[in-house]
C-alpha cells in the first residue's frame, strides 16, 4: 500500500504530518510519498522525511501512484483530473460548502473520506480534527485579540494609576470558545461566555467564567453533542441578550457554529455600533458566514472604531503543533483502513469508516450530504 502526503497550497503553513507521524505510517508496511517541499512551512524538511524512511517525489508522481492521498485541504483541481477510479483520498474536503468538488469525486469512483464528517464518539476522540485544530483556534484567538486591544488584558495597578481588566465576551462554548476562555482568563482578563447547550455551563463555570443564560434554546440529543438551528424568536432574544453584554466588552471572541450550516448571526451591527472604542471581534464562524453581521471572511474591517477579525485559518499560524496533532489524528484514522500487513481493508460495518466516508464507488455515502447538494 502506497500513502501520498500532497503539498498544501500557498497560504496554508501546514503538513499533514511532520516526519515523526510518517515514522509510525512507515512502521505498518506502508510506503510513504511525500511531495518536495511538502513540510516546509511547518518547519520540516525533505530530508527529515527522508530520514524516516520516505520517498521524495514530483505531485505528478506522487497523485499517479499512491493508493491513498493525504492532505488538510481539498485537492487542487490539477490534482484532481490526474487522480483515478478507486484512489483513496482523506483530507478535510469541507463538503456542504464544496458540491461541485463532491460530484467530481463521486463520478471518478474515487473513495474519498473527509475528515470533519467523523461520527463524535468516544472512540473517535483521538481522530477528531474538528476538536484538535479548534482547540489551537481558540489559543490564538484569545492571544490575537489581546494584540489588537489597544489596552491591558489584566488588571494593572501602578503610580499612574489603576487600570481595569479587559472584559471578555465568548460566544460558543465548544472546544474553540473553552480553549478561548482558559487563556483570556490566563492572560488576566475577566471573561463571560454564552452558549446554547445548557450542558456547556458547567464547562465555563469551571474555568472561572460566568455562564450567560437564554432560556428556551433547542437542544436536541440527537444532534451528538453540536447545537441545532433556534426558533426565530429564540434568536431575537438571544441577540438582545448578546447585545446588552457586548457593549460592556472590549473582546468578543466568536465561535459559535451549526455543522453543516451557516453560522448564526449574534451581532448586528448596531451592536457593533455601540460597543466600546478600540473594541476587538475576532471571528472565529468566519468561514461559515460569521456570527456579526459584519464580518468578512479572511479581512480586517474597522466599524465605528472596532476591529473585527474574521479568520477562521488561526491553526495554520501554529503549523508546528497544528500539523502535529493533526498528523496524529489522521494516523489514527489510517490505522481504521490498512491491516497489521499494510494491506487496505475498507470496513463499512465500523461506523467510524462509514460516518467519514463521502464518495464510494460513484456514490455519495454521507446523506447529510446527499440531501444537501440534491436540495
Ligand atoms: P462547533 O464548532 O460546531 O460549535 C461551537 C459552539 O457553538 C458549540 O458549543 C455550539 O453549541 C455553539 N453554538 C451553536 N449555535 C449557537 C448559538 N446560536 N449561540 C451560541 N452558541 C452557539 O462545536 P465543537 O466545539 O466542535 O463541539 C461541540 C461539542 O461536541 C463539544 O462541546 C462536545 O460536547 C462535543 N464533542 C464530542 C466529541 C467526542 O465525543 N468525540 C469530540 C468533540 C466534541
Amino acid at each position: 500500500m502506497t500513502v501520498g502526503i500532497l503539498k498544501e497550497s500557498q497560504g496554508e503553513n501546514r503538513v499533514v504530518m511532520l516526519p515523526e507521524t510518517v515514522a509510525e505510517l512507515v512502521r505498518m508496511k506502508t510506503d510513504v510519498l511525500i511531495e518536495k517541499g511538502a513540510g516546509e512551512r511547518a518547519y520540516a524538511l525533505d530530508s527529515d522525511y527522508e530520514q524516516v524512511g520516505a520517498k521524495v517525489v514530483s505531485v505528478q508522481d506522487l497523485v499517479t501512484v499512491s493508493d491513498i492521498i493525504l492532505s488538510i485541504n481539498p485537492p487542487e483541481k490539477d490534482n484532481l483530473i490526474k487522480m483515478k477510479e478507486g484512489q483513496i483520498i482523506i483530507a478535510v474536503l469541507n463538503p456542504f460548502f464544496n458540491p461541485e468538488l463532491v460530484k467530481e469525486l463521486a463520478v471518478k469512483k474515487i473513495t474519498s473520506f473527509s475528515l470533519e464528517l467523523l461520527p463524535r464518539a468516544t472512540r473517535a476522540q483521538s481522530m477528531d480534527i474538528l476538536s484538535s485544530q479548534a482547540t489551537i483556534a481558540g489559543y490564538k484567538a484569545a492571544l490575537d485579540a489581546a494584540n489588537n486591544l489597544p489596552g491591558f488584558m489584566q488588571m494593572f495597578m501602578s503610580a499612574a494609576g489603576t487600570i481595569k481588566p479587559a472584559k471578555v465576551l465568548v460566544l460558543g462554548a465548544g472546544i474553540a470558545g473553552l480553549q478561548a476562555i482558559a487563556t483570556a482568563k490566563r492572560l488576566g482578563a475577566v471573561v463571560e461566555a454564552f452558549d446554547v447547550r445548557s450542558a456547556t455551563g458547567e464547562e465555563v463555570r469551571s474555568l472561572g467564567a460566568k455562564f450567560i443564560e437564554v432560556e428556551g434554546a433547542r437542544d436536541e440529543s440527537s444532534a451528538g453533542g453540536y447545537a441545532v438551528e433556534q426558533s426565530e424568536e429564540y434568536n431575537q432574544r438571544q441577540q438582545q441578550t448578546v447585545h446588552n453584554h457586548a457593549v460592556k466588552s472590549s473582546i468578543i471572541i466568536c465561535t459559535a457554529q451549526i455543522p453543516g450550516k451557516k453560522a448564526p448571526v449574534l451581532i448586528r451591527k448596531e451592536t457593533v455600533e455601540q460597543m466600546i472604542p478600540g473594541a476587538v471581534i475576532i471571528d472565529l464562524a468566519a468561514s461559515a458566514g460569521g456570527n456579526c453581521e459584519l464580518t468578512k471572511n479572511n479581512e480586517v474591517v474597522m466599524h465605528n472604531r472596532v476591529k473585527i477579525i474574521g479568520r477562521s485559518d488561526y491553526p495554520s499560524d501554529m503549523p508546528v503543533d497544528a500539523s502535529r496533532m493533526f498528523g496524529k489524528n489522521v494516523l489514527n484514522f489510517v490505522q481504521l483502513i490498512i491491516d497489521g500487513e499494510g494491506n487496505l481493508n475498507l470496513n463499512f460495518d465500523d461506523d467510524l469508516v462509514k460516518g467519514t466516508c463521502l464518495t464510494h464507488n460513484n456514490e455519495i455515502m454521507n446523506q447529510m450530504v446527499k440531501d444537501a447538494i440534491n436540495n
